[in-house]
């Protein structure tokens, strides 16, 4: 798999919540139920993440806004997908991908009202407060030559009224601008003129002639007070061109993804940004691309979770005793939750899992373990998943002693030197609801020392972990 973002993928993490009103807000919500609400206080994993996609070859530079509202995921996979599978070339590419990250695991449009109407006038005492002054100080980065606020909107917008999905009231597949003119000195002042180049761009496109894309003119600063709230209305009074990007709710969220990834190709095209993408650019491309390649990684490697169909519930995951949680993600979209009797873990609008913990202390004497796998044999780092066909036998280390999670033989407590088929494992174990991916621990005395997982339907380790966002949460 390809890891070339560690390269030049830099993060920055935007410190926001304020953990008394999180407090206050969540914890009634927090008495239903465990699993479906995150916890208080998740300082620092709900942050939302700037990621400086950066080629090192002179050239303009794209700000890309997703998740200004949690329930709209064509937008915000969109961006994620930028950080995950592209690499550019020439020119730079900032994202923003989980901008109301809170409101993202909730599945809502924003959980302290709609923060994409807090960018004209707003009281210091709303939650949101701090995160409307991040994001406006990188809207107003110097560097930045174009913003785009990436939306799923209802319906599909047409300039003229042709039913009630297809009409001026709708929002969907639209690429929208406040005024046709910015009124500053600029490059890419020309607001229209580029709006319907990149429309016309993705209308070569579409798979029904009826996803067309088409202009839109709020008029904003004729008196429309709704959208004069907005983020792109606040960047374009500053002088910095904005543009919003709508996909139509109607398509499941792999299309949407699909119309928005097209326009964003399309304005970097405009702009002389070159790059690179690892996926065809298709329905079902973007769909693969979205479920591939997520993975969580908890200190270090000691412990990786391939999260591709994991179980609903995970138990007996050994975290260290009294320490606070350091997790990585290849995506940004993932998050870790602390649920008060374990953690549950997020992408984007889904759980996908809970984690229940048993503690340990930690052992660091030893990186990783000598695996023979269908009868070769190789050092295997803690972290990696392996692909077995047949069978794997931990090689046995003095003063060492290994665990096959669902794997027991009478009498035996150290299960190395033993080679293990998938027929001799419990799958009801599995870290998949398939079957087909173990966890194999290594311990030293009671001190856990680290895991790999041994895959028996021949994949392997799926990307770096490192990439998406690296988090520590205290307990
Ligand atoms: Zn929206």
């Amino acid at each position: 798999m390809i890891t070339f973002l560690s390269v030049n993928a830099m993060m920055t993490h935007i410190p926001r919540i304020h953990t008394a009103l999180f407090l206050t807000v969540l914890w009634g919500l927090l008495l239903s139920a465990w699993a479906a609400v995150p916890a208080a206080a998740q300082t620092g994993n709900l942050d939302f993440t700037l990621h400086k996609l950066e080629s090192g070859m002179e050239g303009n530079t794209l700000l890309v806004v997703g998740g200004i509202q949690g329930d709209e995921p064509g937008g915000f996979n969109a961006a994620s997908l930028l950080v995950s599978h592209y690499r550019i070339t020439r020119g730079n590419v900032w994202v923003v991908p989980n901008l109301n990250f809170i409101s993202i695991i909730h599945s809502t449009r924003g959980i302290y009202g709609d923060l994409n109407r807090k960018f004209s006038a707003l009281q210091e005492s709303d939650p949101e407060y701090q995160v409307i002054e991040d994001i406006k100080s990188i809207i107003l980065d110097p560097e930045v030559d174009i913003v785009l606020n990436l939306h799923d909107g209802s319906g599909f917008y047409r300039p003229v009224h042709i039913d009630n999905m297809h009409c001026p009231q709708r929002w969907g597949q639209s690429v929208i601008v406040d005024q046709e003119h910015l009124n500053f000195p600029h490059q890419f002042a020309e607001l229209g003129t580029i709006a319907r180049h990149v429309a016309g761009r993705v209308n070569l496109h579409l798979y029904d002639d009826h996803h067309a894309y088409y202009f839109k003119n709020t008029h904003t600063s004729d008196g429309d007070v709704e959208m004069e709230k907005t983020l792109t209305f606040f960047a374009i009074q500053n002088g910095k061109p904005a543009f919003g990007l709508e996909a139509s709710k109607t398509f499941p969220t792999p299309l949407r993804a699909y119309y928005i990834l097209h326009l964003l190709e399309a304005y970097m095209d405009y702009m002389g940004i070159e790059y690179e993408r690892n996926f065809p650019l298709t329905a079902e491309g973007v769909q693969d691309a979205i479920n591939s390649n997520v993975a969580l990684a908890f200190f270090d490697n000691r412990i990786f979770l391939d999260l591709a169909d994991i179980r609903e519930r995970l138990g007996y995951i050994p975290l260290p005793r009294g320490s606070e949680i350091r997790f990585s993600a290849t995506n940004p979209l993932l998050t870790v939750l602390d649920a008060g009797d374990g953690y549950s873990v997020y992408y984007g609008n889904e759980l996908l899992s809970n984690l229940h913990p048993e503690y340990f202390d930690y052992d660091f004497s030893i990186s990783g373990v000598t695996l023979d796998v269908d009868g070769q044999e190789g050092f295997t780092h803690f972290g990696e998943m392996v692909a077995v066909a047949d069978s794997f036998t931990v090689q046995p280390m003095e003063g060492y002693r290994v665990n096959v999670i669902g794997f027991t033989q009478q009498g035996v407590s150290n299960e190395s030197g033993i080679a293990i088929t998938r027929g001799e494992i419990q799958q009801r174990f599995s870290v998949d609801r398939e079957g087909w991916v173990f966890r194999v621990e290594v311990y030293k005395d009671d001190r856990f020392c680290g895991m790999i997982l041994v895959d028996y339907l021949g994949r392997s380790s799926p990307g770096d972990p490192n990439l998406g966002r690296t988090v520590s949460m205290g307990r």
